[in-house]
């Protein structure tokens, strides 16, 4: 399913809920902010994981052919 990740960056707090969900898609970069590594690196459902357990709402997940 083909699916596109959106980043809020300036909400990031560093957290790496992301990076323990989904560790192939994203990563924190030198300010502890998070970045895309790979929008290819994970399954929907990883990405989607990362996105809910985000504390500061920063990663959204749109599914193609659903927004
Ligand atoms: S889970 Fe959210 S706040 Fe934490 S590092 Fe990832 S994007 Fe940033």
């Amino acid at each position: 399913m083909t699916f596109e990740i959106r980043l809020q960056r300036a909400r990031c707090i560093g957290s790496k809920c992301c990076t323990h969900a989904a560790p192939g898609v994203f990563a924190l970069d030198d300010n502890l902010t998070v970045t895309i590594i790979d929008p290819a690196g994970g399954t929907l459902e990883e990405v989607q994981l990362a996105a809910d357990e985000c504390p500061t709402a920063t990663i959204s997940v749109v599914v193609e052919g659903s927004a």
